[in-house]
């Protein structure tokens, strides 16, 4: 069975599992990614969308606007609701899968608060478009939203140092993890200061209950991610057993998991500075799978490669194609996981259809949601050769 997803763990992680915690794990995790970005200061909490919560309440926002993608994770509107703010949607533009920053000045007015441009699977944010967005709203509020990207660079610039603050997000679907987890960097004084303000206020220590749980998951998560494990993951998978795992959301319902006010383990923090040493790698790694893929895919019909862009880091590789399900089922008929990915578009869903601030299509984004379908990104070329195969018998 070829995983769709597959971290990179090590012995590193392995040692942080079984291995004591030491005393202040949480703050030696924000310190190294606070230098692996090149920012300030790093403030790590228990998950991205908390981390946006927090950001956005820190901010003092509230029954503001904030302008996200309509093609990104639906834990980012999720998330902007629970901070009191209501979320403004803008559509993709067909060429990287981004926000299309061209249409963000018609949905700004005066209510509106924040943007979260996002570096979606990867693409880096066009940060000459941004700049003339921040030169005509300099007021606006800029989060950049990495979670998919982490350290994408925009014409050699890195994206997420161009606005006020960058979300990450580390859980296990990411480039790097820490099982959940989620950074909030900022180089502005201010913006770190009131962020541990409103931290200290919301968000309760850790319990050796969940800290003994995140461990016992660790434990069970990573022989899974092994060759052998996999396809037993994969199985249970298929039989629906791992709901929780698999499914991180309800089309109808805006909620957050139980536990997102209470911080970030210290076995989680120790297995995310592990992890955040191979980020480089990581990031080589995948560059060169969209460079194989590109190569090696480019002649299949009905097939629509995703762009290779200079400095995107390819959270995913993302083809499109116009029979999603049939390939999948056929693929994984022949050993290969295919995933979709971001298979909805976020304002037509069921959550979100009556809380819009204005009506509007969003035909790009719409379109996507159907179109994606999610290649292993981790592979080696023999991998990437037998999806190819895969690929081109089923046109
Ligand atoms: C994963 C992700 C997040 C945050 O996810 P958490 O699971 O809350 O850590 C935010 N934005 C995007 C684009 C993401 O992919």
């Amino acid at each position: 069975m070829i995983p769709r997803l597959k971290p990179c763990l090590g012995w590193e992680e392995f040692l942080a599992l079984i291995m004591p915690s030491r005393k202040n794990e949480v703050e030696r995790f924000e310190k190294s990614f606070a230098e692996l970005a090149g920012q300030k200061y790093a403030v790590a909490f228990p998950y991205g969308r908390t981390a946006l919560i927090i950001l956005l309440k820190a901010m003092g926002f509230k029954n503001s606007e904030v302008i996200c993608p309509a093609y990104t994770c639906v834990v980012v509107p999720h998330a902007i609701v629970y901070s009191g703010n209501k979320p403004v949607f803008v559509d993709s533009q067909e060429y990287d899968f981004n926000m299309d920053l061209t249409r963000v000045p018609e949905a700004i007015n005066e209510k509106t608060a924040a943007l979260i441009p996002t570096s979606v699977f990867g693409y880096p944010v066009n940060l000459d478009q941004l700049d003339r967005i921040r030169e005509k709203y300099p007021g606006l509020f800029i989060i950049q939203d990495c979670c998919h990207s982490f350290f994408a660079e925009w014409k050699c610039k890195p994206v997420h140092k161009a606005g006020d603050a960058a979300l990450f997000s580390f859980n296990i679907s990411k480039m790097i993890t820490s099982i959940f987890g989620g950074m909030v960097t900022t180089d502005r004084d201010d913006v770190y200061e009131r962020l541990v303000e409103t931290y200290e206020e919301s968000l309760n220590k850790p319990t050796w209950k969940k800290a003994l749980m995140r461990r016992l998951y660790l434990t069970a998560v990573y022989p899974a991610f092994t060759e052998i494990g996999y396809g037993f993951v994969n199985l249970l998978e298929r039989k629906g057993v791992l709901g929780g795992l698999v499914d991180y959301y309800d089309e109808a319902k805006i909620d957050m998991p139980e536990d997102y006010l209470v911080g970030i383990t210290k076995v989680e923090a120790k297995v995310g500075q592990a992890q955040a040493q191979r980020y480089y790698k990581i990031v080589e790694n995948r560059r060169e799978s969209a460079r194989y893929y590109d190569e090696h895919l480019k002649d299949i019909p009905g097939l629509k490669l995703p762009p290779l862009v200079e400095g995107a880091t390819y959270s995913h590789y993302v083809p499109r194609v116009s029979n999603r399900k049939a390939i999948m089922g056929q693929a994984l008929k022949r050993g290969a996981q295919l995933g979709q990915i971001i298979e909805y578009c976020v304002p037509v869903m069921e959550a979100y259809k009556d809380r819009l601030v204005s009506s509007c299509d969003y035909p790009v984004s719409s379109r996507m949601a159907q179109e994606t379908i999610n290649l292993p990104i981790w592979v080696d070329k023999k991998i990437a050769k037998q999806i190819g195969k895969i690929l081109s018998d089923h046109n």
